[in-house]
């Protein structure tokens, strides 16, 4: 499983973001964002630094 997971306010389950855009914003933090695979609802989620 890919770790674009996140959960989905609308389907109210775990989805696998689609068209997952990673950014960084100034504290270093990674976020990913993208869109739900069954509703296309937009999903948001903080992955865990790298390093
Ligand atoms: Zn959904």
């Amino acid at each position: 499983m890919s770790e674009y997971v996140a959960y989905c306010v609308k389907c109210k389950q775990k989805r696998e973001m689609k068209n997952v855009q990673v950014t960084t914003n100034e504290k270093g933090r990674r976020q990913a964002k993208g869109t739900c695979p069954q509703c296309g609802t937009k999903m948001n989620l903080f992955l865990k630094s790298d390093k």
